[in-house]
């Protein structure tokens, strides 16, 4: 099993997938229309609304949070 590089995820089953192609190290979530891996101010925006909805965090906090845990994945680490 595979976790995606960009949020973490779990990956167990082609769903779980970008486009259902196992090959591919990132999740559905964070993966556009087309395919291709959200970039990471898109993730960040998208992760932060999350956990506002999730958590109940207000904006800053919650945005703190998600730059928290998008530090610690493989997607961007050579970002910058
Ligand atoms: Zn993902």
């Amino acid at each position: 099993m595979k976790n995606c590089v960009a949020c973490g995820m779990p990956m167990s089953k082609p769903e779980d997938f970008a486009m259902g192609d196992i090959s591919k190290d990132y999740c559905v979530h964070c993966a556009h229309a087309d395919g291709s891996m959200q970039s990471y101010p898109e993730k960040l925006e998208s992760l932060t609304r999350f956990i506002v909805k999730t958590q109940g965090f207000d904006e800053t906090a919650a945005r703190l949070s998600a730059e928290h845990m998008m530090a610690r994945l493989p997607a961007w680490q050579r970002r910058g």
